[in-house]
C-alpha cells in the first residue's frame, strides 16, 4: 500500500528548535506520522510535548543551546540513552539578524553563521555518524530559506548562510548517499513565526510580500508537515541533495 511508505513508526526523530514555530510543526507531524520525538531547545519544550501528547505520541526534551557545538555530542547521547538510536534529523534551529550590511558586525556575523550553518554541518556529522555505526541509513533535513537562493534586503549573513545550507545538503547527500542516508532541504517561504514577526510588523514590507506571493497568504507551521513526513519516509528513499520549496508559489513568480 503505498501510504504505508510514509508511515515513520518506529522511528526516532531529533528536531531542533522544537519549542516554537516551524520546529514545533514538524515535531507535531513527525510524531502524528509515528516517529518518537527528541526535540532540542534552549527553552522549555512544553508546549510542543503537550501537542504531541494530545496527539497520542512521544516527545523528549533535550535543552541545548546550538549557538556553538559544544552540545552535540550531548544531543545524540541524549537522544540515544533514551531511545536507542536516532533515524531522522531535522536541522531546523536558526536566527535571523536584520541589519544593513554596511553596519554589520564580526560578532553578529558569527552569531548568525554559527547557528544556521556550522552547527548544521556539525550535527549533520555526527547524525551521520550514528547512521553508519547503526547500519540503517537515515534522514537528514536541513531547512533552508527563500534566501537559499535570492539575496534578501538587510539579511546577508542569513543569506549567506540559508544559501550554504542549500549547497551543504546537496554536498553531504551525494557523500552519503551510499550509507543509505538521504540528505535534502525545504526551503520555506514567508511564515508567520517569530522568525518574521520584525516584517509581519512593518506594514510597507508585508503588503510587499503578502502582494508577491501567488497562494495570498503567509504560511504557518502546519504547511510544513507534509514536506518533512515525505523527505523523512521511505517514500523519498530515491530523492538525494533535493531541496523542497514550501513556499506558496513565491520562488514560482
Ligand atoms: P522561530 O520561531 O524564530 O524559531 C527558531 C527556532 O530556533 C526556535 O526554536 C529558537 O529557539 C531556535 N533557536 C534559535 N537560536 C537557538 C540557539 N542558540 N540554540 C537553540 N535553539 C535556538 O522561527 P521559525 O520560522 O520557526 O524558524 C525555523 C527555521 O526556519 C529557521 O532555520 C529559519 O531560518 C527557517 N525559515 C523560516 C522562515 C519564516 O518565514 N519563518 C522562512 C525560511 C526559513 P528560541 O525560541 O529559544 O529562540
Amino acid at each position: 500500500m503505498i501510504l504505508d511508505l510514509f508511515k515513520l513508526d518506529g522511528k526516532v526523530a531529533i528536531v531542533t528548535g522544537a519549542n516554537t514555530g516551524l520546529g514545533q510543526g514538524m515535531c507535531i507531524a513527525l510524531a502524528e506520522a509515528g516517529a518518537k520525538v527528541c526535540g532540542v531547545a534552549r527553552r522549555s519544550c512544553e508546549d510542543t510535548k503537550k501537542a504531541v501528547e494530545e496527539k497520542g505520541g512521544e516527545f523528549f526534551e533535550i535543552i541545548a543551546d546550538l549557538g556553538t557545538t559544544d552540545h552535540i555530542d550531548h544531543i545524540i547521547s541524549e537522544a540515544k540513552n533514551k531511545f536507542g538510536k536516532i533515524d531522522i534529523l531535522v536541522n531546523n534551529a536558526g536566527i535571523i539578524l536584520r541589519e544593513d550590511a554596511i553596519n554589520v558586525t564580526e560578532a553578529d556575523w558569527d552569531k548568525v553563521i554559527d547557528i544556521n550553518e556550522k552547527v548544521v554541518f556539525f550535527l549533520a556529522q555526527a547524525a551521520a555518524k550514528e547512521f553508519i555505526a547503526q547500519g540503517t541509513g537515515g534522514k537528514i533535513v536541513n531547512i533552508c530559506s527563500m534566501l537559499s537562493y535570492q539575496g534578501g534586503i538587510r539579511v546577508p549573513a542569513y543569506t549567506s548562510s540559508k544559501s550554504a545550507v542549500l549547497g551543504m545538503t546537496r554536498a553531504l547527500a551525494n557523500e552519503w548517499a551510499g550509507y543509505n542516508i538521504n540528505v535534502n532541504g525545504i526551503a520555506p517561504g514567508y511564515m508567520a513565526t517569530n522568525n518574521t514577526t520584525q516584517l509581519r510588523n512593518d506594514s510597507k514590507r508585508s503588503d510587499e510580500i503578502l502582494d508577491r506571493i501567488p497562494a495570498g497568504r503567509w504560511g504557518t507551521p502546519d504547511d510544513m508537515m507534509g514536506a518533512v513526513i515525505y523527505l523523512c519516509s521511505d517514500a523519498a528513499a530515491y530523492v538525494n541533495g533535493f531541496t523542497l520549496a514550501v513556499d506558496g508559489g513565491w520562488l514560482a513568480r
